[in-house]
């Protein structure tokens, strides 16, 4: 028998892990960071479920902080064995780490400083030479790869679509004569993605452990490129220049290949592209040095001797005098900076310096959590506060919708359609109780429309038992 314990992102979006006990040995799969609300950041403080020296390995899906966060902290207790993943997700997820690692240093720093903290001096949940000694664990494989986690089961990475490295885990075993498999979705990506291959279609999967962030919602039917292309040229045509936050890995690679492409058919005029996040920069090499996990379309193009990435006259910033050079720039220009939510990083001398003018124009294009910059911002409210000052908005902000990274609920459906038989249970992770419990209902709703049994046992097999689990919750598997 295996147990499968869900110890975090169980009715919830962030900390994602899931612990397997299998064939005598402890597999987890995801090691997030807990993100967002107080409640939540403080469960990252809390012992760690199990013991982590007792953990044999670990299987990532994706990098980012809410399935990784949390390996430097693991390690730090004691965790010492092999971590898993796929090539592009180990070389993400260095970046990533030490990222994170800054940032958990920069907060103790400043509780510190506004004595905000219950220990004295407050200590950060892990440090630099913490996320260090992760990255030379990291194992990282091609996609479709087998390797044997534990002894009998036999694993391999699938494309998930979510981002560069993305992948469901999909894990096999014999079962007196018997095949049985596990996936675990990750993130599921959207079909369309401009940059990567879609969700692969997984067959014979008896469990299936599945992401549900958007079990609610359905995106915008027309493509952002369109809306892109036209908030742009009016950018322009307004004399100032353009600034977007986003996300330092991912969504500014993506951007980079739409303005690329934009310019290219000439829909676009070409002006100076300032990248500025030395992460961001990174996370380009990271992507260019992966271009077979691209889709056919990029594949294509980089076979042509195109570079993809590269709008003619892009400029990297690294430094942060290069960074403080751009405020020179008076008008015609497109920034792309990070963090996406304006939570920090660069991005907020750029709108403190560009929103109080009219001619300049704000394009957001990704998820504004409540309480950030961002969504102060998108509200069009008349002031934003930074640097401990009300700066006026006046500059012309523009949502573009379109850009997820998370397929919606029909999407989802979709996918599940395209099994070959019927998972015989799904749990549904990864998701808050409304978007959970409204994807739960899809699929008790459409079950006639999804894959059936077939053989003459059909009628006592179970099929699409869907259940929401709850942190700290197990199960048993016939695995
Ligand atoms: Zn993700």
């Amino acid at each position: 028998m295996t147990r499968l314990s869900f110890l975090g992102a169980a009715g919830t979006v962030t900390g994602s892990r899931h612990l397997l006990e299998t064939h005598d040995k402890r597999l987890l799969v995801d090691c997030g960071l807990f993100q967002g609300t107080k409640p939540n950041r403080l469960k990252n403080w809390e012992q760690f479920q199990v013991d982590p020296r007792s953990i044999d390995a670990v299987l990532l899906t994706h990098a980012h902080v809410d399935h990784i966060g949390y390996l430097p902290r693991l390690v730090k207790d004691g965790f010492n064995g092999p971590i898993h993943c796929t090539s592009a997700t180990a070389e993400l997820a260095r970046v990533l780490l030490l990222d994170t690692a800054h940032l958990q240093e920069e907060e103790a720093k400043w509780a510190n400083k506004r004595g905000y903290t219950k220990h004295h001096p407050a200590e950060p949940l892990f440090k630099r030479e913490d996320a260090e000694k992760v990255i030379p664990m990291l194992q990282g494989l091609p996609y479709g790869t087998h390797f044997e986690p534990a002894p009998g089961v036999r694993a391999k990475f699938r494309d998930a679509g979510h981002i560069l490295g993305a992948s469901f885990l999909d894990l096999k075993t014999v079962l007196s004569r018997r095949e049985r498999k596990i996936v675990f979705s990750g993130d599921i990506g959207r079909p369309t993605d401009a940059l990567l291959r879609p969700p692969a279609q997984p067959y014979n999967v008896d469990y299936l452990v599945m992401e549900s962030t958007y079990g609610n919602r359905l995106h915008e039917p027309h493509s952002p490129v369109e809306h892109i292309a036209r908030a742009i040229n009016e950018g322009l045509e307004r004399g100032g220049c353009i600034v977007i936050p986003a996300f330092a890995v991912g969504r500014s690679q993506t951007l980079l290949y739409v303005l690329r492409e934009l310019e290219e058919q000439g829909r676009i005029p070409s002006v100076p592209v300032y990248l500025d996040s030395p992460m961001a920069v990174e996370a380009l090499e990271i992507h260019r040095r992966h271009i077979s996990d691209l889709n056919l379309e990029c594949r294509k193009k980089f076979l042509h001797g195109t570079k993809i990435f590269k709008p003619d006259n892009l400029r990297l910033s690294v430094t942060r005098e290069d960074s403080q050079k751009i405020n020179a720039v008076e008008k015609g220009a497109i920034i792309i900076s990070a963090s996406g939510m304006v939570a920090g990083g660069r991005i907020l001398h750029h709108l403190h310096a560009r929103l109080p003018d009219e001619k300049n124009t704000v394009l957001i294009i990704g998820y504004q959590a409540e309480g950030t910059r961002g969504r102060t911002i998108v509200e069009g409210r008349p002031t934003v506060r930074m640097f401990g000052e009300e700066v006026p908005i006046k500059a012309h902000v523009e949502r573009i919708e379109g850009f997820s990274g998370h397929a919606d609920y029909e999407e989802m459906m979709a996918w599940l359609m395209g099994f070959n038989r019927p998972a015989e249970r799904v749990f549904l992770v990864h998701g808050e109780g409304e978007a959970s419990t409204a994807l739960k209902e899809h699929i008790i709703k459409n079950k006639d429309k999804l894959p059936k049994w077939h053989d003459a046992e059909s009628p006592r097999k179970p099929a699409w038992d869907v259940s929401i689990p709850s942190e700290g919750d197990s199960v048993l598997l016939d695995f």
